[in-house]
């Protein structure tokens, strides 16, 4: 069973109509969902699903091959084929979605200032770590990094999603740094994150239409996690 997955084209969707395909130990999966699974360092939604049993509330999603799984609470589990109207908890997806756009202006202000790459990152709600490959961490980073950043939010840059033939991405300069070669060669089409100007990158998550949405940037912390991995957290504050 695939689900189509709303959220990739348009990330400000909320509310959505869909019918379920298969019901299994509390959860639910649908031929179609606007929310968000775990994955790609960005944690799920929430929210409800309203059908013809009443309302349920979801309180994890996962993706399993093709196939979104809502994990549900709160009622009798609704019967394969019925309608339900899904809606995503907004407050929590758009903190997300301010977070993650935060991080990719993070990487694009390191990779421009000082030729550094991304190792991982993490985030929840507002808040977030990065990890990038820096051997040791430049003097007075921390204030610095956080300015940058600052400036390219209030520099309100459009965040533009796109899709690329597989053939079409690969050539990319600045989707071969970051490191579009490791999606696999099954995937034909491949969404690209553009924050215009500055960062460019194969991404599946859910992002803000400009820069000024997020707010600012907080650098609380900085660590070392060892030769050439260092750890940035921060947190996302109205501007
Ligand atoms: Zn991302």
């Amino acid at each position: 069973m695939e689900t189509e997955l709303l959220y990739l084209r348009d990330a400000r969707l909320r509310t959505f109509e869909a019918t379920v395909v298969a019901v299994d130990d509390g959860r639910v999966a649908l031929d179609r969902t606007a929310f968000y699974p775990t994955g790609g360092g960005q944690p799920h939604d929430t929210g409800t699903l309203d059908g013809p049993r009443g309302l349920l509330t979801v309180t994890d999603v996962r993706k399993e091959g093709a196939t979104v799984w809502h994990a549900v609470e709160g009622g009798p589990m609704p019967e394969v084929g019925a309608p339900v109207t899904g809606e995503i908890e907004w407050a929590r997806r758009h903190a997300l979605m301010r977070t993650h756009t935060a991080l990719h202006v993070l990487c694009g202000v390191i990779w421009n200032e000082w030729g550094v790459a991304v190792t991982g990152g993490n985030m929840e709600p507002l808040a977030a770590r990065m990890d990038f490959e820096f051997d040791p961490l430049p003097e007075g980073f921390k204030e610095q990094v956080e300015e940058l950043v600052n400036v390219e939010l209030a520099a309100d840059r459009p965040v533009e999603v796109g899709f690329l033939p597989r053939s079409v991405a690969v050539e990319d300069e600045d989707l071969i740094r970051t490191k579009v070669n490791l999606i696999p060669d099954s995937v034909a089409e491949i969404r690209v994150v553009d924050i215009v100007g500055l960062d460019k990158q194969a991404d599946g998550g859910t992002h803000v239409a400009r820069t000024g949405e997020v707010g600012r940037i907080r650098v609380t912390k900085t660590e070392s996690k060892g030769k050439g991995n260092k750890r940035i957290r921060l947190e996302v504050v109205d501007a």
